[in-house]
């Protein structure tokens, strides 16, 4: 009972100033004797629940999550937490984008001799890609090959603009890369020829819009292509559609000659012999129409409070927030499932991913809620994780309880399928604090531990670092039914569960009782965010911030010490152009770091609260 506070209670090297003991110990002896002893955990109760047909894998705005967040509200209010200060309910909605799809665009080819149109509607024949703007646009058509452009710092020497004049064009490019190239030119030309890619490259050489077509020599080999999934609440900057070979003949037509077809143009191409130029086609126009429908939804943070029972004077952080996103995958439908074949379009359960979080927030509150506690605990539930922390995000751009309160906040993704009693605990990096409480914590709970310094892991526990809150990540490990159908509720291990819930009860304790909250120390990163292609070896300690809609890209923060940092660049700031390179979105920056050189200076022309500003940034060497 109370261990946690006894055994602070012996530790002389905190200093008594650091510790509320007596008040503590007097309460809990007098409120609940025997409060620890005679719960009964509940986790299993929870997962089964989180993780049942009902509930359908939890999606984001789904109904699925909607019963979830009904049945984690009421959980907290039977163990006796309060909306948080400033909010009348439970529920914490933001808004995100759920889905795209074509709402009718068109491309439509008009004969300059005879004015003649010939229009084109069918989802067959022409389709918006989903980063398009939604707009028209109308000009002279310019073949660009593959409209691959390899960055000069590769010396591969590839530019499909090389000499084309493409400004207030509509520039037509072939899907892919060239089909007969060795291996290892593919491979460089493939890192260049995505969709998003060719976009800005275009772009930024000033053409009206972008037309894609799957050559005959291609795989899909003249169809559209089909709407993909994109969180991204408004468009790239440019009117992108992909047309199908019937559309691309009709315009090849217009040069009246048989041997000047797209099947032959494709051919010449297709060595990959970059010499081979593009070309104006001649005699058309084309107006082109896009339509994207981006399905805006609404998905729901669930978050609480348990009061502090023993306000002490002298806390200077008054809160400790525990969180675990709720949210899963549905029935895969967002590209992010694992699932095979056979059991695709099933009910992704979630049960480990992360139903056990969840219960273990749960858990931890319900023990939390019969001690003495010096702080309020905020429970916070997140969804839209599965979409890239989309909730956890939204919270922290616009948090309930200001973050600068918070003594603490500890995450739990994956905490239920513990293998040979290890526990790893990410983002310890975060304080210097984290070391010797976890080693005291465990002395009762004997895990094997395994200390990741790491903050910047993929789940909520990121937009709290980066929000400068000393953080942990509590997680098991990941197993063969990972963002699959069989992540179900009956593999879970609900004892070592219960163990990391008690484990993770006894750190809250020690925080809580502390009268000095940890400090928070920034973590090098040494993995760029938004970087993952292969390749890019410079390093401009950038944090973008992948959630939040601005045309440009928007810093969740800076890496301390690093060329951002020096260049006086920080949190909030926006992106708009660098090396020359207008950016739009986070897309437009991976490339771009492919143009920068490492110790070469770069201008960088950034928003600070809607004034423009310049700054020099010299991107260091990735180590
Ligand atoms: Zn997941």
């Amino acid at each position: 009972m109370i261990a946690g506070l006894k055994h602070v209670h012996h530790q002389g090297h905190q200093g008594p100033k650091g510790l509320l003991i007596a008040v503590a110990v007097v309460l809990a002896s007098i409120a609940q004797p025997h409060a620890q002893t005679t719960t009964v955990s509940k986790t299993r109760q929870h997962v089964t629940a989180l993780a049942s047909e009902r509930l359908e894998g939890r999606l984001a705005g789904s109904n699925g999550e909607k019963l979830a967040s009904d049945y984690l509200v009421a959980e907290l209010r039977r163990i006796g937490a309060k909306p948080l200060p400033g909010a009348t309910d439970f529920l914490l909605p933001f808004e995100f984008t759920a889905g795209t799809k074509d709402g009718g665009s068109t491309a439509t080819i008009t004969d300059t001799r005879s004015n003649a149109n010939r229009p084109f509607t069918a989802r067959t024949d022409v389709q918006a890609l989903s980063f398009s703007d939604n707009a028209d646009a109308t000009g002279a058509v310019v073949f660009a090959g593959y409209g691959i452009v390899v960055p000069e710092a590769q010396n591969f020497g590839y530019d499909s603009y090389a000499t084309l004049d493409v400004k207030d064009k509509i520039v037509l490019v072939l899907r892919y890369f060239p089909e007969d190239a060795d291996i290892k030119t593919k491979g460089i030309l493939a890192r260049y020829a995505d969709l998003r890619y060719k976009a800005m490259a275009a772009r930024q050489r000033g053409a009206k819009a972008l037309l894609v077509v799957a050559g005959p020599h291609s795989p899909n080999a003249g169809e559209t292509i089909p709407m993909s999934f994109d969180t991204a609440l408004s468009g790239s900057g440019i009117v992108a559609a992909s047309i199908s070979g019937t559309v691309a003949d009709a315009m090849f037509a217009a040069f009246g000659d048989p041997g000047k077809t797209l099947a032959a143009a494709q051919k010449s191409l297709d060595d990959a012999n970059p010499h081979v130029a593009g070309f104006a086609i001649p005699s058309v126009t084309v107006t082109v129409h896009t339509n994207v429908v981006r399905e805006k939804r609404t998905g729901h943070n669930v978050a609480g409070y348990l009061p502090a029972s023993v306000p002490a004077t002298g806390v200077d952080k008054p809160w400790i927030a525990l969180g675990a996103h709720y949210d899963h995958l549905g029935h895969g439908e967002n590209g992010n499932s694992l699932a095979d074949k056979a059991d695709t379009g099933r009910i992704h359960y979630g049960a480990d991913d992360n139903a056990s979080g969840s219960a273990a927030v749960l858990a931890v509150g319900e023990a939390m809620a019969s001690r003495p506690r010096h702080r309020n605990i905020e429970l916070a539930f997140w969804s839209g994780e599965e979409l890239g922390l989309i909730g956890s995000t939204a919270y922290v751009n616009k948090p309930t309880v200001p973050l600068d309160q918070l003594a603490a906040y500890l995450n739990f993704d994956m905490v239920g399928r513990m293998q040979d009693n290890k526990l790893t605990v990410q983002a310890t990096g975060s304080s210097p604090a984290w070391g010797r409480l976890l080693e005291q914590a465990n002395i009762a709970a004997g895990f094997d531990l395994l200390i990741q310094a790491d903050p910047y892991q993929p789940t909520d526990v990121a937009s709290f670092n980066q929000a400068s809150v000393p953080s942990l990540n509590f997680f098991t490990g990941t197993h063969t039914d990972y963002h699959r159908p069989s992540d179900t509720a009956d593999k879970i291990d609900y004892e070592d569960l219960d163990r990391v819930v008690e484990f993770a009860t006894a750190i809250v304790g020690r925080v809580g009782d502390t009268v000095q909250a940890p400090t928070f120390t920034k973590v090098e990163q040494t993995t760029e965010s938004g970087s993952g292609r292969a390749g890019v070896r410079l390093f401009t300690g950038t944090i973008p911030d992948y959630s939040t809609e601005v045309k440009g890209l928007l810093l969740s923060g800076v890496i301390g010490g690093g060329p951002a940092e020096q260049a006086g660049l920080q949190k909030g700031d926006i992106i708009v152009e660098i090396a020359g390179q207008t950016i739009a979105n986070i897309y437009d920056y991976t490339y771009a770091l492919e143009v920068l050189k490492i110790g070469e200076p770069a201008k960088v022309v950034y928003l600070r609260n809607g004034a423009r500003r310049e700054a020099t940034l010299t991107p260091a060497a990735r180590k």
